[in-house]
């Protein structure tokens, strides 16, 4: 990407691959070559020792067993298997879906289609801080609800979910616990056994390996949850997910997976150490700057900053040359709409808008960090000179009741 330094802080849409990773999956590509389900010659079966040996990487590090690993596409197509494959599979017991409306769009689009097919799903609020309330989520379950969706952290903030909590709502019902867990694993601790998740939806490209593999953990046993097939062919996966299996890319999620184990303790600790010291200077060096999601339940990585009366996607123009960020709008074909996930923390639009998502990664460096400080709050600056609702602001004008007339 040219030879002019640029900085990388969107982390959470994906991590670059870690070095390391991409060694151990060279060999895989050419030599050795083995579709790991071909059962009858020495090529299949490096290609089949290569997937259980990432498969044990992976189980390692959610303390599972290797036989509760379902690889798939990714994140996507995980949370769609254990949604869709979870209300076919438990149809008898059941139709009724709980989760949050601050979900991934793969679990909201999921569920949406569930309701299609004669599903009910109940997308409960969550507070200013971003969180669950445990109380409504337990008088949202009845005697229909076969599963409850939350997710660990939140791509957009980090914001934290109380999953030992929720487990133990789930186990009281006798209710199924699905966590997209994308966002968490490989960066914060994410043993499900111990929480009471059932299954729990992952990917490798959030987690410094590469892209276009994922994994569903499916619990074996107390209860052994079974998923329906959303793919049929060869009934590769022990009969929930078909498809010649992606040997490189998995052996780079295991490598990935082994890495973060070993790694994840002093990433965090790094990071969020860089993520303070930039979210305190924005605050420190400008006023109506605000930092969206509980501060005291989220990710190491991420802050997610509202900068008053600045529309972020402009903002983002001043310095998008240099760094990559996220802004908290989302282009649809017709206009830019406000963050749904920050609208359910209780946002305005204008708020919303005026959001930026940083995300630090393994190789964010303290000078990403200083730079950043520098540039960003160059860039709010500019725009709010620029600004006439910035100069009636610090008049003294009460923007909120003034009228605006509408064109
Ligand atoms: C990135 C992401 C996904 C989608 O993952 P893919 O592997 O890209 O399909 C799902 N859920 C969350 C929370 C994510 O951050």
């Amino acid at each position: 990407m040219g030879d002019k330094r640029l900085i990388y802080l969107d982390n959470n849409a994906t991590t670059p691959t870690d070095p390391r990773v991409v060694d151990a999956m060279l060999p895989f590509f050419h030599n050795v070559p083995g579709n790991a389900a071909s059962r009858n010659h020495p090529f299949g079966w490096a290609a089949e020792e290569a997937v259980d040996y990432a498969r044990d990487q992976i189980a390692k590090l959610l303390d599972a067993d290797s036989r509760e690993i379902i690889f798939t596409s990714g994140a996507t197509e995980s949370d769609n298997l254990a949604l869709k494959g979870v209300f076919e599979m438990y149809q008898r017991k059941g139709n009724h879906i709980i989760t949050l409306k601050t979900e991934h769009k793969a679990v909201l689009d999921s569920c949406a289609k569930i309701e299609k097919m004669g599903g009910s799903v109940t997308y409960l609020d969550v507070d200013d801080k971003g969180l669950v309330n445990l109380i409504e989520l337990e008088k949202a379950i009845t005697d229909k609800t076969i599963l409850i969706s939350i997710m660990w952290a939140n791509n957009e903030t980090g914001v934290i979910q109380p999953m030992k909590e929720i487990g133990e709502i789930c186990a009281k019902h006798g209710v199924l616990f699905m966590s997209d867990a994308t966002q968490a694993v490989g960066k914060i601790k994410t043993h499900p056994k111990e929480l009471g998740i059932h299954l729990m939806a992952f990917t490798a490209h959030k987690m410094y390996g590469p892209k276009g593999v994922g994994a569903l953990y499916v619990n074996r046993k107390n209860p052994r949850v079974k998923v329906t097939a959303q793919l049929d062919g060869g009934g590769h996966e022990r009969g929930m997910r078909s498809g010649t299996l992606n040997v490189p890319g998995i052996v780079g999620f295991g490598a990935a997976a082994e890495i973060a184990r070993n790694e994840m303790d002093a990433d965090a600790e790094r990071l969020s150490k860089l993520r303070d010291k930039l979210e305190n200077a924005l605050h420190g060096a400008m006023e109506e700057v605000y930092t969206n999601g509980c501060k005291d339940h989220r990710m190491p990585h991420v802050c997610n900053v509202s900068f008053k009366h600045v529309e972020g996607e402009g903002l983002m123009m001043t310095f998008n040359q240099d760094i990559g960020v996220s802004s908290g709008s989302a282009c649809t074909s017709a206009s830019l709409e406000p963050s749904y996930v920050l609208i359910a923390y209780g946002l305005g639009d204008d708020l919303a808008h005026s959001s930026i998502r940083f995300s630090l990664g393994r190789f964010t460096t303290e000078q990403d960090i200083d730079d950043t400080i520098e540039m960003v709050t160059k860039g709010v600056n500019h725009m709010r000179n620029l600004s006439p609702i910035w100069e009636m602001y610090k008049e003294g004008v009460d923007l909120d009741a003034v009228v605006w007339s509408e064109h």
